[in-house]
């Protein structure tokens, strides 16, 4: 059925100003790394773009090599946008990556000109689209000249084929360097996407700051742990959970007594506080304007109304602050 976007839309999510740029983010962006790929449903993937477009969710996250097969990811994206949101396309943010192992032979993955503008030009492709909103560096690579990957994302913009850039997976070093490198070319960056949750705290110090200090945004992917920071663990491992399935990043291993033990006592604090666990732990990124958006993966649609639900209750006392750290600590 023709699909046309909720006209409440834009009533209940907050946005927030993207560093000193003049792009606003939705508080919750949606990650297609998973559930999106040729080997998933089409139509299941297709319901959740469309819920979480009509919940104002407006931000798109992908890179290259999502899928499986890599790839297949921005190819869902792109028939999802030719369906149904082709309309809407100036409401939406649609970000892309390039970095991680893509095709083969040398020019298939790093941040050389080659490989970021090729395969930039691949994703516009496959996604059907003439330009992507936001266009990441998805990692640093020490055997490239910082320089030349940021010369990448400048000429993607100048081409008209970014509006803005990005990095991703940058240390504090590594993004000060890229940030001072941006502002010369005149394209300053816009964002740092960085991975970030009660479980991983590595953004926290001098990355953050060094954000701060620059006006860059940033983003905050895996809030959930990959699914350790909601109900999904806490009796037993679902036989369709991504820890259950291939994932080389959460399996059965990662699962461990001592995460549950602290996902079952957070669980504990997040029913105090009226919400779910997967509530509370977006909050909690969100928290003082630490990051501007929190980037989430979600398999079904329950997941996704659950994650919206986050923005009714999105303050913390200072004492559930400390217990928080107090039962990580443990
Ligand atoms: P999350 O931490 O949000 O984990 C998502 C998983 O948690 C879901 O697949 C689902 O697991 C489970 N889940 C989500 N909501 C709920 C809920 N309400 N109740 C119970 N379980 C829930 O993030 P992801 O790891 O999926 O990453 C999000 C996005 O971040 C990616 O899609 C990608 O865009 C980006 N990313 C970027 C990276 C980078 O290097 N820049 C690296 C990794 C991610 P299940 O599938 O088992 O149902």
């Amino acid at each position: 059925m023709a699909y046309t976007a909720s006209e409440d839309r834009y009533s209940d999510m907050l946005y927030n100003r993207c560093g000193k740029s003049g792009l606003k983010l939705p508080a919750l962006s949606l990650g297609l790394w998973h559930n999106f790929g040729g080997s998933d449903s089409f139509e299941n993937g297709r319901e959740l773009v469309r819920k979480a477009f009509d919940a104002g969710i407006t931000h798109f996250d992908l890179a290259n090599n999502y899928g499986p097969p890599p790839g297949s990811a921005e190819e869902t994206f792109g028939r999802i946008l030719k369906h149904d949101l082709a309309a809407y396309r100036d409401e939406l943010i649609v970000a892309t990556k390039a970095g991680y192992r893509m095709w083969p032979g040398p020019y298939g993955e790093r941040g050389s000109r080659k490989s970021m503008l090729s395969s930039l030009d691949q994703s516009l492709k496959r996604l059907g689209m003439e330009y992507v909103d936001i266009y990441y560096s998805h990692r640093y690579d020490a055997e490239t000249p910082l320089e030349e990957t940021m010369q990448a994302l400048d000429q993607a913009v100048r081409q008209g084929k970014a509006l803005y850039v990005g990095i991703s997976n940058y240390g504090a070093e590594q993004t000060k360097k890229a940030v001072d490198i941006l502002r010369s070319l005149r394209t300053p960056c816009l964002i740092h996407q960085m991975h970030y949750s009660m479980y991983e705290r590595s953004p926290e110090g001098a990355l953050q700051q060094t954000l701060a200090e620059a006006g860059v945004g940033s983003i905050a992917y895996s809030p959930l742990a990959r699914g350790l920071l909601t109900d999904r663990y806490l009796k037993s491992i679902p036989a369709d959970s991504r820890a259950a399935g291939n994932s080389v990043f959460l399996n059965a291993s990662d699962i461990t007594e001592e995460k549950l033990g602290k996902s079952r006592r957070l669980n504990e604090l997040a029913e105090e506080r009226g919400q779910t666990l997967a509530q509370m732990a977006i909050a909690w990124v969100l928290r003082q304007g630490r990051v501007t958006s929190a980037l989430v993966g979600v398999s079904r649609a329950e997941q996704l109304a659950d994650v919206i639900g986050s923005l009714k209750r999105m303050d913390f006392g200072a004492e559930e602050l400390e217990r928080i750290e107090r039962i990580l600590s443990e």
